[in-house]
Formats: C-alpha cells, sequence, structure tokens
C-alpha cells in the first residue's frame, strides 16, 4: 500500500525492501531486509506499524476500532443529554419541578458519554511505551470522571429542601472543585481528540480540535468562576437558607455550569453583581451551544474517519500476513 510522503521514504529501496537498520516497534528485531508488506519473523508485527505506527491505518486494527466505537458512544451520549434537557424544560414547566427519570436519564447520558471517552482513550498497543500521550489520556479519563461526581453532586442535593446555607455552601465548594477537575478533563479531551486527528492525518479536524480545546476550557472556566461566585454568596450570608435566598419554593435549584444563578433575586447589596453576572452567564450559555455544535460535528467527523481508517489497517494487517504467507512458500 502507498504509505504516502514522509521521513521513511529513504528506508527502503524501489522493491520495497528496508535497507537500513529499523527496530521492530514491539520486539526490537532488526527489520533490515524485510519487505514493507511483511511481519516481524519475530513477534509477528506487520512491518508497516514499525515504520508508519503513527498513523492509524498501521495501527492495531482493534485498537482503532475500539476508538471508533467510543465516538459513537460519545455522539449518543451528547444526544441523549441534549434531548433529556429539552425535555427537562418542558416537563418543568408542566410539573412545576424536577423530574426523577429526567435526573436519571441525565446520569445514564453522562454514563454513556464517559465509556465512550473511556474507549477513545484506551491506549495504543502498537506504541509500546512510547505513548507521548499519556498524560493527556489519562486526564481525560479521570478528570472527566470527577466530571460525573461533580453531576450526581448536582442533582443530590437539588432535591434537599431546607437545608442550612453551610450546608450547601459546603457541597457547593466541593462541586467547583470538581467542576475544576471536569474543565481541565475537557481540555485535556480536546487535545487528545487533536493528536488522534493528527494520526489520520487531517490537519482540518485537528485544527478544530485545538480551538474547542481553548474554546471550550475558557467558556468552562468562566462558568466555575460564576459557580464559585454564587458559593461564596451563599456562604457569606449566614442564616439564610440557599432555598430562601434564591426565592424559589420548596426545592433549591441545583447550580450547573450552563445556567447557574440566572434565578437570583436582585437583592440590593448584590443587584448590579446579579445582573452582570446573568449577563455573563447568559453569554456564556450561548457560546457554550455554539462551541458544542461545533464539536459534535467534529465527533461525527472524527468517528467516521476512524471507521474508515479502523478497515484499512485491518486490511493493511491482513495484507502483511498474506506477504508473510508469499514468503515462506517461496
Ligand atoms: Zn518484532
Amino acid at each position: 500500500m502507498d504509505a504516502g510522503p514522509d521521513a521513511s521514504a529513504n528506508l527502503f529501496d524501489e522493491a520495497g525492501v528496508i535497507v537500513a537498520d529499523m527496530s521492530c516497534r514491539r520486539c526490537g528485531y532488526n527489520l533490515r531486509g524485510l519487505h514493507r508488506d511483511h511481519r516481524c519473523p519475530e513477534c509477528g508485527t506487520p512491518v508497516g506499524l514499525s515504520v508508519h505506527g503513527e498513523l492509524i491505518r498501521f495501527a492495531e486494527p482493534g485498537w482503532a476500532e475500539k476508538v471508533a466505537l467510543g465516538f459513537q458512544y460519545m455522539i449518543w451520549g451528547l444526544l441523549i443529554s441534549v434531548g433529556v434537557t429539552l425535555a427537562g424544560c418542558c416537563f418543568r414547566r408542566i410539573a412545576g419541578g424536577d423530574s426523577v427519570i429526567v435526573h436519571l436519564v441525565t446520569l445514564a447520558a453522562a454514563a454513556v458519554s464517559l465509556y465512550g471517552v473511556w474507549l477513545m482513550t484506551a491506549p495504543d498497543p502498537s506504541r509500546f511505551g512510547r505513548d507521548t500521550d499519556l498524560t493527556a489520556r489519562k486526564i481525560t479519563r479521570y478528570a472527566l470522571l470527577a466530571g460525573l461526581f461533580a453531576l450526581v453532586l448536582r442533582l443530590l442535593t437539588s432535591g434537599l429542601p431546607g437545608v442550612s446555607a453551610a450546608f450547601l455552601g459546603i457541597v457547593l465548594f466541593v462541586a467547583v472543585i470538581l467542576s475544576v477537575a471536569d474543565v481541565v478533563g475537557q481540555v485535556a479531551k480536546y487535545l487528545y481528540l487533536s493528536r488522534l486527528a493528527e494520526r489520520i492525518p487531517h490537519a482540518g479536524l485537528a485544527g478544530r480540535a485545538r480551538f474547542l480545546c481553548w474554546a471550550i476550557g475558557i467558556t468552562d472556566a468562566l462558568g466555575t468562576v460564576a459557580l464559585l461566585a454564587l458559593a461564596i454568596i451563599v456562604v457569606t450570608s449566614p442564616g439564610t437558607s440557599l432555598t430562601a435566598r434564591l426565592g424559589l419554593p420548596g426545592a433549591a435549584a441545583p447550580p450547573t455550569t450552563s445556567a447557574p444563578a440566572a434565578s437570583l433575586p436582585a437583592l440590593p447589596p448584590v443587584s448590579n453583581l446579579v445582573i452582570a453576572g446573568g449577563i455573563l452567564i447568559g453569554l456564556i450559555s450561548i457560546a457554550r451551544i455554539v462551541f458544542g455544535v461545533v464539536a459534535f460535528q467534529l465527533l461525527i467527523a472524527l468517528g467516521r474517519q476512524f471507521r474508515e481508517q479502523a478497515r484499512i489497517a485491518r486490511d493493511t494487517w491482513a495484507a502483511a500476513e498474506t506477504g508473510e504467507r508469499n514468503r515462506s512458500q517461496t
């Protein structure tokens, strides 16, 4: 198969045989004298993987398929969470409160997304100890897990009526810390997505992922600052429950990074602050929706590219096997 123009051009002679010292990625065997379509005689790894292993189409097919499946789960998680957010808004209008089912489906959507991220960040076995993306992968996984806990915490506290402001303040501060972890996770995720796009290689998609890394990182960070401000307001007003503070009947609304303090009453000392905060949160929410649409398109495009590259990788490995068989027959 055509490997494309790259630095390995002078590694082969015209017949495609390796003419320089080149060790097998997996076992270190010297592949000099072997054809590019053959396998390492020691461990069976295709020669192409050792030469162009950075490219997905030479990577291990099973891993590439796992990443492609991860994109699908991430897309489904996003679709379900958008659907349940819309359904939740309608439900609140009709029933005037939050439904347990809406909360459960929100959690399920987050779990589906996280499972997708888990598959997408699976370690590439064909990198054999040269995993340069280890940090981005690990941070993505565990920070987004923290994000899931933040969501659980928000949903749990949303149904608690009449708890003290101090208790809610503590809960809010924990939510802020978990949200910070979530922001870091989002940044790491888009950074890793850009690295994966570079390995297709697809400069356009890599650029879009890097843009989202900044765009979503900044908007989510601002949302976390808004949440922190809300937590400070709640804690610095002793004797008032959050429920009363927010002027809500019954249960206190959970502060979310998308639209936290929109329902804050215009209290005299902080009214200007609250109005400014409300406008800021509105702008953040709009920006977040726009970036969310861009991210959704990116996931669909990357998913399609990865399915294609995984299929080519499958063919590459099968072809290398045939080459090996042909060689042993001659
Ligand atoms: Zn080998």
